[in-house]
């Protein structure tokens, strides 16, 4: 084996799945510069500051806190020198347009009592259910969720299990052998879509988050997603990496089948001895590496695969506090498996919607100034493939409506209350994140693009040019990512001790 010490990585985006890799290279002493494009790190988990109210942009759900922890492992330091979790509780509150609601936690007694009012006979099955959730939870997350699925082969090694799991089955249809009550189904069967994924189309694999949220919690970091972002940054500039922000990187240097570095839009070209690319999968070989013949033929193969839907999300604060909200609410529209299949594949924007609703102040009221209340509702919508929508003129149509609907339901007086608000749109994935059809969440998590059919950690042509990320294996969210890096980071440490 030899020292990495010597060598250099540059880390194309600062996702989380961009950070964590850059924090593993950084802390095993390969000298990693991280390169992003714009003012700030994050990604999907950017945040903007507005009149005293914090709006993280993404992810706010933050399970396994255990995959973040790790990348302190071994370095003298440790997460919480950087940044502070907080448990969240209920994790959601799912509320439906009958006026029913479910507190969803992690209290056994509570979770029976509660679906037992709704249909007694589906406790039994709830149980069933979790049991279920729980050994994907061991086979799909703890022994598969950061494997790097190079070869064909090492997937066939995993099917066995995953077979017996019957996980060529939706998440849905398996939620439904269990429990009866529509509610319930619902309430337990939406977790995909907090990974991009349609319940009714996605492996029963990711029914898994079930058992990761009710073995790990819900937390949310002190100061938001985006403290959290900026403390794994602090993290891995204290181990001696660099991070270059507004700074887009134009292309990958390649010589033959070796990346060499990269080119920035300032014309600077950074050597280095390998290469790992965060940024949209998409981007990466249609534009990073859109002169070669792999770039093109294996953005060529990419486009023609299904991605996960965009969001419409709107950011608001108010000049009251709202004590009626817990943390995360869902608010289940009129219609379930019609408007996901609407969602999904267009041909327009749906009449109605389902939202969900972060009231960061129900954990910590530093999240807006004293006394009022910072939010973001987020409806899943079509991405630009599916529905073509000049999000120009819909977006504010778009968001007075859910502005009336929550009002009607949620939040009294909001109009006389607003104090600012802000959207974003499917033409802000596209264009501020690069990422194509300005999907939310990158590739559909379905079984033909999972595990060994989504790309590759290491390229297989370019071979110490590596992709990190919710492109990859196993998909979108925090873990998801993190698990992704892991996986990456395995591949390039190896590799940077083998080859001089
Ligand atoms: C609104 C929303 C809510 C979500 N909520 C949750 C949640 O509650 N919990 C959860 O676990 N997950 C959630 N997710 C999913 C999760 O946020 C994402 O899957 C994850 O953050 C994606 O991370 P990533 O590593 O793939 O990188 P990304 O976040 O996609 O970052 C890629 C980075 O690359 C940069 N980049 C692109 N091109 C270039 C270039 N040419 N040069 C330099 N830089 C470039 C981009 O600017 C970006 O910063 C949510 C997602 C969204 C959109």
């Amino acid at each position: 084996m030899r020292d990495v010490t010597a060598k250099r990585a540059v880390v194309i985006g600062a996702g989380f799945g961009g950070i964590a890799l850059a924090i593993r290279l950084q802390r095993a002493g390969v000298q990693t510069t991280l390169i992003e494009k714009r003012d700030k790190p994050g990604g999907r988990a950017y945040v903007w500051k507005e009149q005293g109210f914090t709006f993280d942009a993404g992810p706010t759900v933050i399970t396994d806190p255990d995959c973040l922890t790790e990348l302190f492992e071994g370095t003298g330091r440790s997460l919480s020198d950087y940044a502070e979790l907080m448990p969240v509780d209920p994790f959601y509150r799912l509320c439906w347009e009958d006026g029913k609601s479910f507190d969803y936690n992690d209290d056994q007694a509570a979770m029976e009592r509660q679906i037992a009012s709704f249909n007694p006979a589906d406790v039994e099955g709830y149980n069933r259910f979790h049991a279920y959730s729980e050994e994907l939870y061991q086979e799909g997350y703890v022994r598969l969720g950061a494997v790097p699925f190079q070869s064909f082969w090492s997937m066939i090694k995993a099917a066995p299990e995953l077979a017996r799991l019957e996980s060529w089955n939706s998440v849905h249809a398996m939620v439904a052998r269990h429990i009866q009550d529509p509610h319930l189904r619902q309430a337990f069967s939406f977790h995909t879509l907090l990974v991009g994924g349609d319940p009714f189309k996605t492996s029963s694999v990711y029914a898994l988050i079930h058992a990761l949220e009710r073995r790990g919690g819900v937390w949310f970091a002190r100061g938001g997603t985006g403290a959290l972002i900026a403390g794994l940054v602090k993290g891995f500039e204290d181990l001696g990496g660099t991070i270059r922000l507004n700074t887009s990187v134009e292309r990958i240097e390649t010589e033959g089948d070796r990346a060499t570095g990269v080119t920035l839009d300032t014309g600077e070209t950074i050597r280095a001895d390998m290469v790992a690319s965060n940024a949209d999968v998409v981007h990466t070989y249609d534009k990073l590496l859109g002169r070669t013949p792999r770039g093109k033929a294996k953005a060529k193969s990419l486009k023609s695969k299904r991605f996960s839907m965009s969001l419409f999300v709107l950011h608001f604060g108010t000049s009251k506090p709202q004590p009626q909200l817990a943390h995360h609410t869902i608010c289940f529209g009129p219609r379930y498996r019609e408007l996901i299949s609407e969602i999904f594949s267009g041909p327009d924007l749906p009449e109605d919607f389902s939202l969900y609703l972060h009231a960061p102040c129900a954990t910590d009221p530093s999240m807006a100034p004293e006394g009022m209340s910072s939010h973001y509702v987020l409806s899943p919508v079509p991405h630009l493939g599916a529905a073509d929508i000049d999000w120009e003129t819909k977006g504010p149509e778009y968001r007075e409506k859910i502005i009336d609907y929550l009002e009607a339901r949620y939040i009294p007086n909001l109009r006389r209350d607003l104090v600012t608000t802000r959207i974003w749109t499917p033409a802000d994935f596209k264009e501020d994140l690069n990422a194509h059809l300005g999907s939310a969440f990158s590739l559909e998590p379905i079984l033909t693009q999972s595990a060994w059919f989504r790309p590759h950690n290491r390229d297989d042509v370019i071979s110490n040019l590596y992709v990190v990320g919710a492109g990859t294996h196993p998909g979108a969210g925090i873990p998801g990512v993190v698990g992704s890096a892991k996986a990456t980071a395995g591949l390039m440490l190896e590799q940077a001790a083998k080859v001089p």
